[in-house]
């Protein structure tokens, strides 16, 4: 193998963990979402496309360039590869990438479309993101327009990090959300956050919405 392989074979082993952890929250239905893990500078251990989240096996990972090109693989990966290479290439210090369709991130996202951002204020949890170190802060959680053309939006999302480097997740509307970290513990840490927050924001919506009504 190209890479060393032991390392290939431990990110394939965490990305099967971490996605029947993301598929047990809910977060990717219908064989939707992909991760990956950055393996060293030139490569990454990516999921295959069409796999179910939840029920991963090492088979259904596969080593890609940083260019989205499989190495010695019959897999594919999914069209949303760019995505997850620009992020490694633009940052050698992010590791893993993971991307999620949850319900709250797509109707959140649906909903703040025009505005192009999700604001999340003064909740102690932000403090799980990185270089956050009170609740007294706020984020303004950036949305995409959803497209099929993914090097484009690649190139958006690029763009958007040169202006905003303090940014660890983003939202497609309608679609889903992109998270990364120097790690996949990180990112997957940062989902969870991200979650905990895209969930507060819908409930007290909802309770508003209530109490306004009486
Ligand atoms: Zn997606």
């Amino acid at each position: 193998m190209i890479v060393n392989e032991m390392m290939f074979q431990t990110a394939a082993q965490n990305i099967c963990e971490v996605g029947r952890f993301l598929y047990s929250k809910g977060w990717c239905p219908a064989t939707s979402s992909n991760f990956s893990v950055r393996i060293d500078q030139d490569y990454a251990a990516i999921t295959a496309s069409g796999k179910h989240k939840g029920e991963l096996t090492e088979e259904d990972i596969l080593l890609i360039d940083l260019n989205g090109k499989a190495i010695q693989s019959n897999l594919k990966s999914s069209a949303e590869t760019f995505l997850h290479t620009g992020l490694y290439q633009r940052d050698k210090a992010i590791k893993s990438v993971l991307h999620t369709h949850s319900v709250n991130a797509t109707v959140l996202s649906r909903l703040y479309e025009k505005q192009g951002f999700i604001r999340v204020e003064d909740f102690e949890v932000l403090k799980a993101l990185p270089n956050i170190e009170t609740h007294e802060t706020f984020l303004n959680i950036p949305i995409f327009l959803n497209t099929q053309d993914i090097a484009t939006l690649s190139k958006e999302v690029d763009q958007y990090l040169d202006n905003n480097p303090h940014t660890f997740g983003y939202c497609i509307a309608g679609h889903g959300f992109y998270t990364w970290g120097n790690n996949l513990n990180a990112a997957r840490r940062h989902i969870e956050a991200f979650e905990f927050l895209f969930e507060c924001a819908i409930l007290e919506m909802q309770l508003q919405c209530k109490s306004n009504a009486s």
